[in-house]
């Protein structure tokens, strides 16, 4: 497979981008490769500046729920274009895509649009404080919440793969009120709630983990912290960021039948431009400025041209029928994976959540942080790069998810079995 353009391109990246990339999950190192260098999309294929074609499994890291340029958000982009690209002003859009948001997801009795991921958690968190008056936050090992300092400890994606516990630059002050635990891991959180309950403005989790590869809640974990942030006057914030509009159109917390007190979205809502949000209960978003005392502000939140791609995407997945076919699909991948596996014999597990799904190379349960380091890293390096050659486009790297779009086939799907059926043939030996 010929990359001589894309290693053209990360040499000249090099010198002015640090890595050669504008977020460090792009960058390959752990699997040891340089970055495919990406011209253009459509549907479920990306297409490097090489000439090759991959099926996408990364889908932008998750906000192509819809394949890549779908026409109807084509459409939605390029008629809103006309009005203009920023106001710094109210939309009717913003109100139409806050309704759908709400109208989805009930828990949202209002909602704030920012730019990103960690725009939204990082505005939840400080309205969680804001609220309740108390500084400690809760969070769990190898959940990702974006790069806000107090969020950076023990978390997954990016920092997961370069295997560093925080970050050089947040001050141990920063980080002082964050306390992170184990995920799925009922009885420690129990402990500590029942001593410190009292002393903490919230606990953020992903409702299903997809940052250290794809961990999903074990029965009753959410229940649980559910029950101990009402009897302890803590917020209970969902991060929503991946898993809203994708494992359901509801999210998470539609299909384990849980109220978060805040939620906060990303991905999926922008249709592929930068949108977050974060929203919840009245009284709680009431507090946000101008309305209440805790500030938060953005000059390009609401942007009409994310506004109108996010409204275009979410009235295509509302469709019924949508997310049976969606989850179809990502069955026949996930069960084609492990049932290959079984036959050459190697040990994977396999979850999945929706079209959220993952593969670890062990044998054992993987149920947090922990588990999840135990899988083979020499063995997913060498399942990425195979598939790579193969046409089969991945997150690089054990701790991310992999996502499954309506634009991809049952002749796709089959064909990324193959080529894995090839790959795991090849690592056996
Ligand atoms: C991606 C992600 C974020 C961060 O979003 P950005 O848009 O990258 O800032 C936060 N939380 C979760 C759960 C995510 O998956």
């Amino acid at each position: 497979m010929k990359q001589t353009d894309s290693k053209k391109l990360f040499k000249q990246a090099l010198n002015v981008i640090p890595g050669g990339v504008n977020s460090p999950v792009r960058a390959c190192r752990s699997v040891g490769i340089d970055p495919v260098f990406i011209d253009h999309a459509f549907g479920c294929f990306v297409y490097d500046v090489d000439g090759n074609r991959y099926i996408d499994y990364v889908g932008s890291w998750g906000p192509m729920i819809l394949g890549h340029r779908h026409p109807q958000v084509i459409k939605a982009i390029s008629t809103v274009l006309e009005r203009g690209t920023s106001f710094g002003a109210p939309t009717d859009l913003e109100i139409e895509l806050a309704e759908m948001v709400i109208a989805a997801i009930p828990s949202m009795e209002m909602i704030r649009m920012v730019n990103s991921g960690t725009e939204a958690t990082m505005s939840a968190i400080r309205l969680a404080r804001g609220f309740t008056g108390r500084d400690r936050i809760i969070k769990f090992d190898g959940c990702y919440h974006g790069h806000a300092d107090t969020l950076l400890v023990q978390a997954g994606s990016g920092v997961a793969t370069l295997g560093i516990p925080g970050s050089p630059g947040v001050p141990e002050s920063f980080v002082a009120h964050t306390l992170s635990l184990p995920y799925n891991d009922i009885e420690t959180i129990q402990k500590v709630m029942g001593e410190q309950g009292e002393k903490i403005a919230c606990i953020i989790v992903e409702p299903v983990a997809g940052n250290m590869g794809l961990v999903a809640p074990v029965d009753g974990f959410l229940n649980t912290l559910r029950e101990l942030t009402e009897k302890t006057g803590s917020l209970l914030i969902f991060d929503e960021v991946m898993t809203g509009f994708r494992v359901a159109y509801g999210g998470a917390q539609s299909l384990y039948g849980i109220s978060p007190d805040i939620s906060t979205l990303g991905k999926i809502i922008g249709g592929g431009l930068p949108v977050g949000a974060y929203g919840g209960r009245r009284d709680v978003m009431e507090h946000i400025a101008p309305q209440g005392p805790v500030y938060q502000a953005g000059t390009l939140s609401g942007n009409p041209v994310a506004m109108a791609a996010g409204i275009a995407t979410l009235k295509e997945i509302r469709q019924p029928g949508f997310y049976d076919a969606l989850d179809e699909k990502s069955e026949r991948l996930t069960a084609g994976l492990r049932s290959r596996a079984e036959q050459i014999g190697i040990e994977i597990t396999v979850d999945r959540v929706g079209s959220m799904a993952g593969l670890f190379f062990t044998g054992s349960e993987v149920k947090n942080f922990e588990d999840a380091k135990k899988s083979d890293l020499e063995m997913f390096s060498a399942y990425y790069r195979g598939m790579l050659q193969r046409g089969i486009y991945l997150a690089p790297s054990q701790f991310e998810a992999l996502f499954v779009s309506s634009a991809h086939n049952n002749e796709y799907i089959d064909q990324t079995i193959r080529a894995a059926a090839e790959v795991f043939a090849e690592i056996k030996g």
